[in-house]
Parts: C-alpha cells; structure tokens; sequence
C-alpha cells in the first residue's frame, strides 16, 4: 500500500531523475576513468594525424552545440585514439571520447570517421551512461526500495561506484542508440559530412560481427532496424550531401597487416 501511496506522491519527473549523477558529477567520474585508461591503454600522442583528424571533426561539431547548452552542461568534449586492433568506439561520462586505430585502419572516409565521433558525443551530451547507471541503481535496489527511498529523499551518489561501474560497461538501450543516431546525423550533416557514412560503418561492425568488433556490438548493439532507420533519414532529409572524402592513406598504412 506504501508503494502505491508514495509511487503517486513522488513527481514522475523525479522518478526518473533522482539517481542521475549530476552534470559535474560526470565530469568528475569521466576524469576519473580517463586516468584509468591512460593507464591500461595506449593513447596515440597529440601530434599523430588521426588524433589531430578526430578533434577537427570532433570540436567542429561541438562548436554547432549551441551556447546556451554549452553553459547550462559544460561538458568537456575530449577526443582520443587508443592504439588497438579492435573495431572500437566509446564515450566516458563528461566528455571523453575514444576511438580505437584498429576501427580507423578499416575506414575508407573521413565520413565514416565523422559518423562515429557524432554518435559518440550525443551519447556524452544526452548524458546517456547517466541515465543507464540511474537504471542500474534502480534494478540493483528494486522498484519497492526505489520508491520508499524516494519518499524518505535519502540517497547518497558515490563517485568511486560509479567509476567501476562504468568498467564493468552498461549496455546502452536502444532508444539511446537511436538517438545517438539521430543527432550524430545532426551533428555530421552541420558540418557538411555525408551521413552515408556513419552507414557505412554499420556495415563494417557488421560484417566483423563474428571476430574483434565484439565489444562495440555489446555497448552498441546493431540492428537492422538501425540501418535503415539511418538511410530513411538520409532519404527524408532531402538533402544532397558532398560525396564521402577518402581518408588520408596515411592513417590506413600502418595497420594494413591486420586487415585480412
Ligand atoms: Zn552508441
């Protein structure tokens, strides 16, 4: 009877918000979990073209977020590659993205490159991995507890939780997939990239969905729903875009012993 009482009482709104970590609580988490990675991983210096080339796509397209935004939720839109033979791309909480050389060693377009920077940072900017840690909290506790909880206004956010879970890796749904989608072909039409691109992409997880592109399907999972979801946008949009730019041979050569 409780439940119902306080389910009714509690705005919906809060519902959904109350376990959210805040705006600065994702920049903390992601600078936390950036530390981690330098750690683990091998980040490509700041001088290598294919870092230099996802920050022009990259903070080109952060700079068509309107100021407004960019005030309210001042995340800190970062680009990195991470060496490594995986077909890979993630974003952190607050603005760390990360893009995987062994996924630009099997691009063929600056485009295709530009479709994955633009889906990454709607996932940093619709705050996506903090809507999915608030569901994670939620399940972990159970709606019952959620709601008395709710009613007594007792919960407390922890950071260092919140930095392991992000390891531990929470599938995004797939309304956030799509909406990654949606305005990553925003994002990328702004700047005058082809958003055939980012489809092309799809087509590259795709056909590696048996071998290394595993982890990207497990945080991204592809569906034919979201193929063609993205070609009726390019369709409806009634827009014609530039043919897709080849990326600069440079960035390929050196992984070419890893392309079957
Ligand atoms: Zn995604």
């Amino acid at each position: 009877m409780l439940i119902v009482v306080v389910g009714l009482v509690a705005p919906r709104h809060a519902q959904a918000d109350i376990f959210r970590p805040s705006v600065q609580d994702q920049i903390k988490i992601g600078k936390q979990v950036h530390d981690q990675i330098v750690k683990e991983a091998k980040v490509l210096p700041d001088s290598d073209p294919r870092t230099q080339l996802i920050r022009q796509l990259g903070e080109a397209m952060v700079a068509k977020i309107p100021e407004s935004e960019r005030k309210s939720r001042p995340f800190e839109y970062r680009f990195y590659v991470l060496q490594s033979r995986e077909l890979n791309a993630f974003a952190v909480p607050g603005g760390g993205i990360y893009i995987y050389s062994g996924l630009i060693a099997r691009m063929r377009t600056v485009d295709q490159l530009a479709g994955v920077v633009g889906h990454e940072i709607i996932h940093v900017r619709n705050q996506h991995w903090a809507s999915a840690y608030a569901d994670s909290i939620k399940r972990r506790l159970g709606l019952t507890i959620v709601l008395t909880l709710l009613g007594a206004g007792d919960w407390v956010f922890d950071v260092a939780d919140a930095v392991d879970t992000f390891f531990v890796g929470l599938p995004y749904s797939r309304r956030h997939e799509a909406e990654a989608d949606r305005l990553g072909f925003d994002l990328m039409a702004g700047i005058n990239m082809n958003p055939q691109g980012l489809v092309d992409t799809f087509a590259l997880f795709a056909e590696n969905e048996d071998t290394s592109a595993g982890d990207f399907l497990r945080t991204h999972p592809l569906s034919r729903d979201r193929v063609k979801a993205m070609q009726d946008r390019i369709a409806k949009s009634n827009r014609s875009f530039p043919p897709q730019r080849p990326l600069p041979l440079n960035m390929r050569v050196p992984n070419l012993r890893w392309v079957r």
